[in-house]
């Protein structure tokens, strides 16, 4: 059974962590850490785990993507021998807010709410706080009042505008923030938005963390979401647990913009992955196979990947239950395009991919499911709108 090991070195939460975990223990160390405290842990540990290797990540570099969620967790206050097997509303470190209650947003606030998690939301449509407010969140009227009453805030929202609206504009997070504070955008945005609303927060003294994130509703409710953050080091430490309630693994990828281009480069190749399984998928039923075979098919081959089985089925049944809004996917092909012609890079797979997803959202598929994409390649295609 995995197991998580946290030591605090001092009651300020937010400077001093030790964090230890299995299977592949990984010890955190905040540079102002004394390393002697260090063969303590390490007795602490073997008592579990004799024979992991431990690995001091201290650079700026892909941390470790943890193969397993953690099942339970067995925290230690430093220096103590006496193993504490409960998970205490004290281990949890922070008044935590969320901003941003969508398809992603929500399922992550609430796993943090079951972990024990004291959570403030705000969201600019209410009414989508109210299931949240019914299980114990806290609410607050604008980002800036969440971010003033909350150690470290959240931050889930669409693009770009909305990102750098909610956290920098009138009544914004950054209004709320200052020293002692975090803020993590894990929205998925270009790297020049992330840096801005960088800036804004760390005016304030505070911290900024990007950790935008891979997976989509189901792995975001099953706490399976993949992190991919940058940014202040010392927040990426404090954060780690509650990154770990609601995900399997987090990449620690250096300076701000590096998480954000990171998250871009993956879902330009999802979305031209899509748009070419949509293809195939027409093709075959037009030369008279069925496009449930090649699905199987797909499945047993070396170009396999679960999108195409959890997407697939639907896709031939012409129906696109959201998981991810076919306008993110755009919008997230927009951005990757800008992000490749910053460089000089040539992208034309996913060049020609954005264009499908441009007709698809110019006839009204724009909330569907992003393989609703399919749709921009059928013949006949009606305005859904
Ligand atoms: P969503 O369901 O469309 O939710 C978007 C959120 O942004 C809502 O809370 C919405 O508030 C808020 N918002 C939009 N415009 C706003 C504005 N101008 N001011 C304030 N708030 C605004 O999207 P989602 O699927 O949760 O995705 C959120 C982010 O995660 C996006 O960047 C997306 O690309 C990324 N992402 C999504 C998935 C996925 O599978 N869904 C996976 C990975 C990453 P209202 O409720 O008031 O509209």
């Amino acid at each position: 059974m995995a197991k998580t090991l946290l030591l605090k070195t001092t009651p300020n939460f937010s400077q001093h962590y030790l964090y230890l975990r299995h299977p592949s223990i990984i010890l955190y160390s905040p540079p102002n850490v004394k390393t002697s405290c260090f063969p303590q842990v390490m007795a602490m540990c073997s008592s579990f785990y004799p024979l992991l290797p431990i690995n001091f990540g201290n650079k700026a570099r892909p941390i470790f993507p943890f193969p397993t969620k953690p099942q339970s967790l067995v925290r230690f206050k430093a220096f103590s021998s006496q193993a504490d097997t409960s998970t205490t509303k004290d281990d949890i470190p922070a008044r935590i807010g969320f901003l941003g209650l969508g398809i992603m947003g929500s399922p992550m606030a609430q796993n943090l709410l079951k972990a024990g998690c004291d959570v403030t939301v705000w969201n600019r449509t209410k009414s989508k706080c109210d299931p949240l407010l019914s299980i114990g969140a806290k609410y607050k009227a604008s980002p800036e009042e969440v971010a003033a009453s909350c150690d470290i805030t959240f931050a889930m929202l669409a693009d770009p505008e909305s990102a750098a609206d909610v956290a920098c504009g009138k009544h914004g997070a950054a209004r709320g923030m200052g020293p002692g504070k975090g803020y993590v955008d894990v929205s998925t945005v270009d790297g020049d938005t992330s840096k801005l609303i960088c800036q804004h927060i760390k005016a304030t003294g505070a911290q900024f963390l990007e950790a935008p994130v891979s997976g989509s509703k189901k792995p975001a409710e099953d706490g399976q979401l993949i992190f991919l953050t940058a940014g202040d080091r010392s927040l990426y430490e404090v954060v780690g647990p509650l990154l770990d309630i609601m995900g399997k693994s987090r990449f620690y990828l250096g300076d701000v913009g590096n998480g954000a281009a990171m998250k871009l480069v993956v879902n330009m190749i999802m979305g031209s992955m899509m748009a070419s399984f949509s293809e195939g998928l027409l093709l075959s039923e037009k030369v008279g196979l069925d496009p449930s075979v090649l699905v199987e098919v797909i499945s047993q081959g070396a170009i396999s990947a679960p999108m195409y089985s959890m997407k697939g089925p639907s896709m031939v049944k012409s129906l696109y239950p959201t998981a991810f809004p076919l306008k993110h996917q755009q919008k997230d092909l927009r951005l990757a395009l800008g992000l490749a012609e910053s460089v000089s890079q040539s992208t034309p797979i996913a060049a020609a991919a954005n264009e499908l997803y441009k007709v698809a959202k110019s006839h009204g598929l724009s909330d569907d499911d992003f393989s609703a994409v399919i749709e921009a390649l059928k013949a006949r295609i009606q305005d859904k709108k």
